[in-house]
């Protein structure tokens, strides 16, 4: 690999070093073993302590926003200039692996160290979203949503497991609740959004390739499925007058395994319950979960429709009461052409391959940022596709390709600026 303009360092000895710095942040956790890092704890405070002065080391000024998000500046001569917003979460699930969030943060941090002598005509901005999984007060996207300008005050009521508000959390942590809002970025202020993260799925892998061009990050839909029959014994009712439950949930599980299939979208049935379960009792009361996802908000709703009508009718031909309740849906988002191209033009030229393209079957901070301006991602091969699991594991050679392509991609968002590309 050529040396990068600017610098005296190889990518891979970069790569390296993002590699480092992703094992000194996984230090501060609440846990021994994996890594737990949560929204307004201690530990959140000496994580962002410890990337600003990274940011400082590469040149960029610093501060953190009003929700407790870390940033990072590299400024443009012309102050006028819109920004180029880099950027991932800093946070983690309990019992995480490293690079689910910090991955993205360390590459932005390194890409803007590689250009520290190269003039831009905007500013870059890297992010670290305090709040992205949600851990400690079950509400996801909280340090992106108020950036983007989506910020709910009714969520400052929200208590984690101690009984303690988000509201008084951020006092604690020094923040002013009422002020959150100040944290919106300006849509006429901001060139894009761009976010590199792990793939957290096998596709990659499967293809022998270190990256790829992230094409939308998929809706999804979530259920609770009721189905009730008539409770038996075991003994007594022929099969052919039986009413069970859960050989109806059976063959509604089948049932979506192959019309996903079929369809091309993700559906799984995560939870099942049985009432009232017995060895001796025909199940007269099941209750199962439904996710279902796809890039296309069009066809999710389409394919929904479709598959429920196919689960009211096993139930009518067993003589199965069944009802579906929707308990969470998040709206499809499409990644930007002109940076979807623009990657795979980076991603080309850096490794000399053709470009695979995937959608994103996880949230990201990604999604609310493009309520603010264009939005692109590049997701980075991960071992098995392996994540939030201490075994997540990325190779130094696939962060080396990703860290050239995101120099490249810095660079070639100046014509997608002009509009030249
Ligand atoms: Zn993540």
């Amino acid at each position: 690999m050529s040396q990068l303009e600017g610098a005296h360092m190889t990518a891979e000895h970069r790569a390296t070093q993002v590699m480092e710095k992703i094992q000194t942040l996984a230090s501060f956790s609440a846990m021994q073993d994996g890594i737990l890092r949560a929204y307004l704890t201690e530990e959140h405070r000496q994580a962002h302590q410890q990337l600003a002065r990274w940011m400082t080391q590469a040149g960029l000024e610093t501060w953190q926003d009003e929700v407790g998000n870390q940033w990072g500046r590299k400024v443009a001569a012309n102050p006028e200039l819109p920004t180029l917003i880099i950027g991932s979460h800093s946070d983690t699930v309990a019992n995480a692996g490293g690079y689910d969030g910090p991955l993205g943060i360390l590459l932005a941090i390194e890409a803007l160290d590689a250009l520290q002598d190269t003039e831009l005509p905007f500013h870059v901005d890297v992010v670290a979203f305090a709040d992205e999984e949600g851990t400690r007060f079950q509400t996801t996207l909280l340090g992106s949503s108020p950036v983007a300008g989506l910020w709910n005050p009714a969520l400052l009521d929200r208590q984690d497991a101690e009984g303690i508000s988000i509201g008084e959390a951020m006092r604690h942590f020094g923040l002013e609740p009422d002020n959150v809002a100040q944290a919106a970025r300006k849509p006429e202020e901001t060139l894009a959004y761009l976010e590199v993260h792990i793939e957290q799925g096998p596709l990659l892998e499967s293809l022998d390739l270190p990256v790829g061009v992230v094409t939308a990050i998929a809706g999804a839909k979530r259920f609770l499925i009721d189905v009730s029959g008539v409770a038996g014994h075991a003994g007594t009712v022929p099969l052919p007058l039986r009413h069970d439950a859960l050989c109806g949930v059976a063959q509604m599980i089948a049932t979506i395994e192959a019309f996903a299939t079929e369809h091309e979208i993700v559906a799984t049935v995560g939870k099942c319950d049985v009432r009232s379960a017995a060895v001796n009792v025909i199940p007269g009361q099941v209750q199962f979960s439904l996710d279902i996802r796809s890039q296309s908000q069009e066809k999710l709703d389409r394919c929904t429709q479709l598959l429920m009508q196919q689960l009211a009718t096993i139930g009518e031909k067993r003589g199965l009461n069944v009802v579906h309740e929707q308990i969470y849906q998040a709206q499809a988002v499409p990644c930007s052409d002109r940076l979807q191209q623009l990657w795979a033009q980076v991603v080309e030229s850096a490794t000399g391959k053709d470009v695979c393209y995937l959608a994103s079957g996880a949230g990201h901070d990604a999604m609310v940022m493009a309520n603010l301006a264009d939005m692109g991602m590049l997701f980075v091969r991960c071992e098995k596709g392996i994540s939030h699991n201490p075994k997540e594991n990325v190779q130094t050679q696939d962060v080396a390709v990703a860290l050239d392509c995101l120099i490249r991609m810095i660079q070639s968002v100046s014509s997608y600026q002009t509009g030249t590309c």
